[in-house]
């Protein structure tokens, strides 16, 4: 596995690659890789002949109060995980690559982002956006590999690739949990083992709200209401917000009907967790 930092060396790097008439996949992480994230390096191994990983832990996307500082890094272990797994190129840019003394450019996707993850974390999105853009200036992906554990996000980043023509296929995979139904992600480092049975208990609410919409009820207050009794019962736990709305527009339904996300976003202790399940209501 090659390891890249600068700008020109990627340049060359898939610019070979190019010539060669291989297939470029990338998947961008903040590292601290986990099972989620090598889901997505073994579907880009698949079906790439270049696959290559980023690391980078995004300071436009961490709001002032948020855990940037503290974002758990484990670069020895993450390369060993991506070498074992065949990747091509770890991509590793310094913030001063990415963002130069300067710096003043930022993207914007409207309408989508005032809800969720949106309304709690102001200027996330803008930061996502911005970074998964440079990103794909950078290294001229043709397969773009994301998780749907981010579910928003995702919506974020195929309505940046529709409305500005960017050339790439985005491929998106499904949830990866740990036995107990806990969502794999880098911030469970975070947990206590008391914490870790209050995390368990999100994804217990949302397959409980899942089965009752199943069953026929339809009210989204109700469904809200039952989420919250659950979670409310865990020890540390803060919500965020649960909510059921439409998976494309995010827009909350209170009747429900058709296609149905139920996402929320939890703080157990120190960790912001969410998770999100989708449900057919018709
Ligand atoms: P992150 O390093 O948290 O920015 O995540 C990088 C990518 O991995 C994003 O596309 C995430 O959606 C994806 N990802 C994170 N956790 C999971 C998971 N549990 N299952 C599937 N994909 C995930």
């Amino acid at each position: 596995m090659e390891e890249i930092s600068t700008l020109p060396e990627m340049k060359e790097k898939v610019g070979e690659a190019r010539r060669k008439g291989h297939i470029i996949g990338l998947v961008p992480t903040m590292g601290c890789l986990h099972a989620g994230h090598m889901s997505l390096v073994d579907r880009a191994r698949k079906e790439c002949g270049l696959t290559v990983v980023s690391i980078f832990i995004n300071p436009s996307q961490f709001g002032p109060n948020e855990d940037l500082a503290s974002y758990p890094v484990r670069l020895d272990e993450d390369r060993a995980r991506l070498r074992s797994s065949g990747v091509d190129v770890l991509f590793l840019p310094t913030r001063e690559t990415i963002y130069p003394h300067g710096y003043r450019t930022y993207v914007e996707v409207e309408e989508i982002t005032r809800h969720l993850c949106g309304k709690s974390r102001p200027g996330f999105f803008r930061g996502v956006a911005t970074v998964v853009l440079k990103l794909f200036n950078i290294v001229k992906p043709d397969r773009a590999y994301f998780g749907e554990k981010d579910w928003q996000q995702l919506a974020v980043v195929e309505s940046l690739v529709r409305d500005l023509n960017l050339d790439v296929t985005l491929v998106r995979l499904p949830i990866v949990r740990d036995p107990d139904g806990v969502a794999v992600s880098s911030r469970n480092l975070y947990l206590s083992p008391a914490e870790r049975v209050s995390a368990a208990a999100l994804s217990g609410a949302l397959q409980s709200a899942r089965k009752k919409i199943l069953e026929g009820e339809r009210s989204g207050e109700k469904i809200r209401q039952h989420m919250r009794e659950l979670i409310q019962k865990q020890n540390g736990a803060e919500i965020d917000y649960i909510s059921l709305c439409d998976p494309e527009t995010f827009q909350d339904r209170e009747e429900l009907r058709g296609r149905t996300l139920i996402a929320l976003a939890v703080k157990v202790g120190q960790a912001r967790l969410i998770d999100n399940c989708l449900v057919d209501a018709s």
